[in-house]
């Protein structure tokens, strides 16, 4: 009898039928990825694939039934996918919830200048960033505007080959022997995150002739003046499409991956759930990065109204059952965690950390120090976990984040904790997290999908 607990290589132990179902959701994830760099992108992405499965918009119906597929939008930023099951709303709902904004920069508010003959915009980062990254590459610019006339503008230049892109430039190292001796933190600083936008001169103007150029060449395009960025929301983000990694393509580079893979897997996962015992539930969240804050982060009560609606269309309202139908509920937060990093052992506890290929990643807790902020999940609820991922041998390891006391990280688990609903954080584990451009293994991506199906299915 062998006793011993020993982690498994999702390569070793995928078959050759799931090889090849593990390389088409592969594809069609960095298809997603290209197309969903924002969250305003992510959520039209998945209200766009959500429809093509017959999903319906919640506020167009009258009254609902089982096996009604629904979706509600959040201003645009953030979404809940619906699967209405048999069961009464009030024994509890089956959720995955992910959120889809990244780490970037944000234009200013009043973000243009002109100097060193050059147009530049200033930005503010958002989230998590070590600043010094964000030099020397393309960058994009996605965003919504509005003109005088209060038409939408959407804006999305950079993604695509025969589109320009921007750039932050540095010191070159010829001229960096003061730079250098500085922290890495302060060797970039915020105000110094500011993008090259154009460098050509209006000719018949003496002042700033190049930033007037520029909003020459935007009005003509866009049909904007200089006011209405004041009131634009424009993210510059890497302009760097998603890439396969290694002469065996066996992983995937790409801004975003945090906390899209889990996004997307949970979306994958949906999309095959029909006639649900349990009505079951995609959450995708906005401002997960900044605190999960604001009208389409997870601490609003957006969720909350669209339970009561979904209860109110196909029960009839009951503000009794609608606290059971919460407190009822089980979910796995889904949102990634650090893979194992030999280049840099010391942040990590190898036995307790996440294998790179070695399947979906369970997080106990998160939080910094002693566990401070995290959920922490309860064993009662991880052995039903365990049990629903074993029954479809779905490869599943467990991971701390990183060495005790070497940092630490939060997610919106502790949230929905607060409803008495049973959580844990169950996601995908990565390299660079964080960085412009994040690194994961194909397996791991698909086991996480294969563990969000599981779970739909099983609990
Ligand atoms: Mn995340
Ligand atoms: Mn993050």
């Amino acid at each position: 009898m062998d006793l011993e607990y020993k982690k498994q290589n999702s390569w070793k132990v995928l078959d050759d039928s799931q090889l090849e179902e593990l390389e088409t959701l592969s594809k069609d994830y960095m298809n997603f990825l290209d197309k969903a760099k924002t969250e305003r992108l992510a959520t039209d992405e998945i209200i766009r694939r959500a429809k093509d499965h017959g999903f319906l918009d919640l506020n167009e119906q009258e009254e609902i039934k089982a096996g009604d597929k629904l979706y509600q939008i959040n201003h645009n930023k953030s979404l809940a996918l619906f699967v209405i099951g048999e069961d009464d709303l009030e024994n509890g709902m089956n959720i995955v919830g992910s959120h889809i904004d990244s780490p970037r920069l944000d234009l200013k508010p009043n973000p243009m200048y002109e100097e060193g003959e050059m147009a530049y915009f200033k930005t503010h980062y958002y989230g998590g960033v070590k600043k010094y990254h964000w030099t020397n590459m393309p960058l994009a610019l996605c965003g919504v505007a509005y003109d005088k006339d209060g038409n939408k503008i959407e804006i999305n230049i950079g993604n695509n080959e025969d589109e320009p892109v921007f750039y932050i430039s540095e010191l070159l190292i010829h001229l960096s022997k003061d730079l250098s001796q500085k922290k890495a933190y302060e060797v970039i600083e915020a105000e110094q995150l500011n993008i090259i936008i154009g460098s050509k001169p209006l000719e018949e103007e003496k002042e700033n002739p190049i930033k007037k150029h520029i909003l020459k060449l935007i009005n003509e395009k866009y049909n904007l003046k200089e006011e209405d960025f004041l009131i634009a929301e424009i993210e510059a983000v890497p302009a760097q499409n998603a890439r396969e990694v290694g002469f065996d393509r066996s992983m995937i580079a790409a801004h975003g991956h945090d906390d899209r893979v889990c996004s997307f897997a949970s979306l994958s996962a949906i999309l095959k759930i029909d006639n649900p015992k349990k009505t079951t539930v995609s959450l995708f969240m906005d401002k997960e990065e900044i605190g999960s804050t604001g009208n389409t982060g997870m601490e609003s009560q957006f969720f909350e109204n669209a339970v009561m609606e979904v209860l109110d269309k196909k029960e009839g309202f009951d503000y009794l059952k609608f606290k059971r139908s919460l407190s009822n509920s089980k979910v796995l937060s889904a949102d990634v965690v650090c893979a194992y990093d030999p280049n840099f052992k010391d942040a990590y506890e190898i036995t307790n950390t996440a294998l790179v290929s070695h399947g979906v990643t369970i997080a106990k807790y998160t939080g910094s120090g002693g566990k401070g902020g995290s959920n922490d999940a309860n064993s009662e609820y991880l052995n039903e976990v365990r049990n629903a991922f074993n029954k479809d041998k779905v490869n599943w390891q467990v991971g701390e984040l990183g060495k005790t006391d070497q940092g630490g990280g939060g997610t919106i688990a502790y949230i929905l904790a607060k409803y008495g609903m049973q959580v844990v954080d169950c996601g995908t584990q990565m390299l660079s997290m964080h960085a412009p451009v994040e690194l994961l293994s194909k397996t791991d991506f698909y086991e996480t999908y294969r563990a969000y199906k599981s779970f739909f299915k099983n609990i």
